[in-house]
């Protein structure tokens, strides 16, 4: 089911997701199924996968050479998809990204996404690889979030890329794309950065899912804004519980998100990791309650891989 159908379904009740990521290449799935199992007594009506694209690596060759190797370490979007429809009954949401992808490489993955029954998708361009300053595109790939929402709406209206097909079937994905309370990091000017979500939308984008914040007033803003903007769908919070001291400096360096004052004084106080992580939790349940108040139709959490502490917060607001 779409991820507008479970929001209209819900009639204004606040509903409970999560993202949970692939693991390490190695791993085992049930690594993933236990950090599920936990967290189906809130009823998510879907799950998010993240998708990784290849890293490049260095590797030191005998002659003492460099040899640059391209590597995944968490394989397995799809697959994992598909798993969860299959054992616990509930959407899953694969991400896809422009990072990597040809257009080709994008319809055939839509196409795997359509056969497997998976009624949603959630289009982002991805961040540069790490030995790039910008993100650059495939010779034949999508450069911003917006053109593939664009060619999975084509898809959508049975529109595929070799125009010669005949009697095509069209798929039938929900959209999300991902939004900035606090302006993508790249982003010249918040202006700028809703002007583009705006182009998201009108590509046919369905609903909108946040980057985390950790001062609700920045996602209210930001709604106000896209309201003001004629953005008219469903804006989803992201929220993630501070499980260590070291976020402090890598949340905002690495997201461009600022952390309230007294949140930071909180943690710098803590004893150890222990301690951070109830501090985060409590934040986490403080922000959620305030959120549904004001109505928000689904609060999604970053796991992140560990799914405690978001066991900790949804039992106190579900
Ligand atoms: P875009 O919407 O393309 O925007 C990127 C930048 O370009 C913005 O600054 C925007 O203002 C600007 N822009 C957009 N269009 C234009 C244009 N036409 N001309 C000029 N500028 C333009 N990353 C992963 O690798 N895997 C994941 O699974 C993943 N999941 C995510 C889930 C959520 C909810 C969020 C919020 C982020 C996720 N990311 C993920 C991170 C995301 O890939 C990065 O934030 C990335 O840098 C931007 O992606 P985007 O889809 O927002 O890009």
């Amino acid at each position: 089911m779409k991820v507008t159908e479970h929001i209209k379904k819900a009639n204004g009740k606040t509903m409970f997701s999560f993202e949970i990521l692939p693991p390490l290449k190695g791993e085992h799935i049930d690594s993933i199924f236990n950090n599920i199992d936990p967290l189906m007594e809130f009823k998510p009506p879907f799950i998010d996968v993240t998708y990784h694209r290849e890293e490049y690596v260095y590797k030191e060759l005998e002659n003492g050479l460099l040899k640059k190797q391209v590597v995944k370490k968490r394989p397995g979007t799809v697959g994992i998809c598909a798993a969860i429809q299959n054992k616990y009954g509930v959407d899953a949401i694969p991400h896809i990204l422009c990072g990597g992808f040809t257009k080709e490489d994008t319809e055939n993955f839509l196409i795997d996404l359509d056969f497997l029954g998976i009624d949603n998708v959630m289009a982002l361009r991805g961040d540069p690889v790490k030995s790039e300053a910008y993100f650059t595109p495939e010779k034949e790939g999508h450069a911003y979030a917006s053109e593939l929402v664009s060619q999975i709406s084509a898809l959508n209206n049975g529109n595929y890329l070799e125009e010669e097909l005949q009697n095509t079937s069209a798929t039938n994905f929900c959209i999300g794309v991902a939004g900035y309370p606090e302006k993508h990091i790249e982003a010249p000017s918040f202006d700028s950065d809703i002007h583009f979500l705006k182009k998201k939308i009108k590509e046919g984008a369905d609903y909108i899912v946040t980057q985390m914040f950790f001062d609700n007033t920045k996602y209210f803003e930001f709604v106000d804004k896209c309201r003001k903007e004629n953005i008219t769908v469903p804006i989803i919070p992201g929220l993630k519980p501070i499980a260590t001291k070291k976020q402090l400096n890598l949340i905002p360096y690495r997201f461009k998100v600022d952390l309230p004052d007294d949140l930071i004084m909180s943690i710098v106080k803590c004893k150890d990791n222990k301690e951070v992580r109830e501090v985060g939790i409590e934040w986490c349940i403080a922000q959620s309650k305030e959120l549904i108040k004001q109505g928000v139709p689904l609060l999604h959490y970053y796991s992140m891989g560990k799914s405690d502490n978001i066991k900790a917060v949804a039992s106190n607001v579900f």
